[in-house]
């Protein structure tokens, strides 16, 4: 059975690039009535941000990712934390220093940057630890390494990478990946201060929780040869292993907390709840960044996106990511909705601007504005649905109020007036009437009626807009507009 894992480190708020990967992992266990993990990999006491870990959990939540064995979830390997795990990380670290797979290293952090200092060239601009050249067990034997542990010395365990050899994984989505070894550092395994890195905690990890499958981004792809010959040092089957492309940004360059904040994408899960964007949308759009169905459909569930899912259909070029298009998701998701349900999304952005609406006339309102929106709160743009307009749209009164709209509004707000039954039938039937009688054209009436209304140009149909103001309202915002 999958096994899959969404392994974010608790540094700050979940991105959107963490959703995407979390959505990919999750989608794969639905599809295939696996497990979906959230293990939680806070070795790293100095990036730790308090607080993260529950974002991370919303966000999920928010999204609809359920966690089916996680720190509060619990699980068969519980515990879900790493900081809670040390144990696990010492053991393995002990087999690969018995084995010689790896070995203790002294250096202090003005050594390795004198190291770096003396080794780095035009041509090897980040060279690797030269383990001939510095302190550590291999230099210096045995007995004196136990000595200086023993007095107190600070130390740190490094991975040994075989020399002159080739690694090579099979990526689900690249293929056959291949490293030199000589281009792999001889990673820190365990920090001085005890704790494991990234790359031991993650190994030990995927293999004691079962895991089959890592799906994760591409940045880590040049890890993956360590975590290969750490799963061979310790005995231990890899899981497959697949590395997603990169999102970019929608110019093309890579998508950097910088460059978002220039183009005015927001980065983090909790600035699209913000914003209002419907969690659907959003699962929607971050599906097909990376992914596609093979078939023209866009619109899809999270169920149907399970459904759908499949490894083989992950690119392996970097996708840009379009705001316009997260825009049309979010419209398309919101139509799916009953106008009910929009109304409740809407509340709070029309309460703030409007005080409260009845909830029965909110959702009138929703309905009436649903195939228009984009967001549920821009219903809160349509300030005429809430209150008599202030004003009137200077480019459309320009355009449109001609010498004789006053007076043909006014003979409209004589009209409705008359009408026993206040419908779509009988006002438009009225405009139509009067277009004939006074022998303008149609236009003429109700493009002025509807500046008179609404203040806009722009809106619902006319006359649904009119019944949802009711006689008494339309016909006394026709005189106002007319006075
Ligand atoms: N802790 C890593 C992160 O922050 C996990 C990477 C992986 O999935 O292996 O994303």
């Amino acid at each position: 059975p999958v096994r899959v894992r969404f392994a974010p480190s608790p540094t700050g708020l979940l991105h959107i690039g963490g959703l995407r990967t979390a959505l990919y992992n999750w989608l794969l266990a639905e599809k295939t009535g696996g497990t979906f993990v959230l293990r939680i990999e806070d070795t790293d006491r100095a990036r730790f941000v308090e607080g993260a870990e529950e974002d991370i959990r919303e966000s999920l939540a928010w999204a609809g990712l359920t966690i089916a064995e996680g720190p509060l979830a619990g699980g068969p390997h519980a515990p879900y934390r790493q900081s809670e795990r040390s144990s696990l990380y010492k053991d393995a670290a002990d087999r690969l220093l018995a084995s010689g797979d790896a070995y203790i290293a002294f250096d202090t952090a003005e050594e390795l940057d004198a190291m770096r200092e003396r080794l780095t060239t035009k041509e090897n601009p980040s060279p690797r630890y030269d383990r001939a050249s510095m302190t550590n067990s291999l230099t210096l034997g045995e007995e004196e390494t136990q000595a200086r542990i023993a007095r107190g010395d600070e130390h740190v365990v490094r991975l040994r990478v075989p020399e002159g050899e080739t690694v090579t994984f099979i990526d689900l989505i690249r293929g056959e990946v291949s490293f030199e070894t000589s281009t792999v550092d001889d990673q820190v395994l365990v920090k001085s201060d005890g704790l494991p890195t990234y790359h031991l905690a993650n190994v030990v990890d995927d293999h004691a929780m079962e895991i089959t499958h890592v799906i994760r981004g591409e940045e880590w792809l040049s890890s993956t040869p360590k975590h290969i010959l750490l799963y061979r040092a310790l005995g231990w089957a890899p899981p497959a292993l697949a590395h997603l492309p990169l999102i970019l940004a929608p110019t093309g360059g890579k998508l950097s907390k910088r460059n978002a904040d220039k183009l005015g994408i927001p980065v983090n899960v909790r600035d699209y709840v913000a914003a209002g964007y419907e969690p659907e949308a959003v699962v929607n759009w971050l599906a097909f960044l990376g992914w596609n169905p093979g078939t023209e459909q866009e619109l899809f569930s999270l169920e149907e996106l399970a459904e759908a899912f499949s490894i083989e259909r992950i690119g392996q070029s970097g996708v840009q990511l379009s705001m316009d298009k997260l825009q049309w998701f979010n419209g398309q998701h919101l139509r799916a909705l009953a106008p009910e349900a929009v109304a409740e999304r809407a509340s709070g952005a029309v309460g703030e601007k409007y005080g409260d609406i009845d909830r029965q006339r909110l959702t009138e309102a929703a309905a009436l504005l649903h195939e228009r929106l984009d967001l549920a709160r821009d219903l809160a743009d349509a300030g005429y649905l809430f209150e008599a307009p202030q004003a009137y749209d200077e480019a459309g009164v320009k355009k449109r109020w001609k010498e004789d709209s006053a007076a043909l509004c006014r003979a409209y707000a004589d009209r409705l007036e008359a009408l026993d039954a206040f419908t779509l039938d009988s006002t438009e039937a009225a405009m139509r009437e009067m277009a004939e009688t006074e022998e303008v054209g149609f236009g003429r009436i109700v493009h002025p009626v509807r500046i008179a209304t609404t203040g806009t140009m722009v809106g619902a149909g006319m006359f649904d807009t009119l019944v949802f103001l009711g006689q008494d309202e339309s016909v006394a915002r026709l005189r106002r507009a007319a006075d």
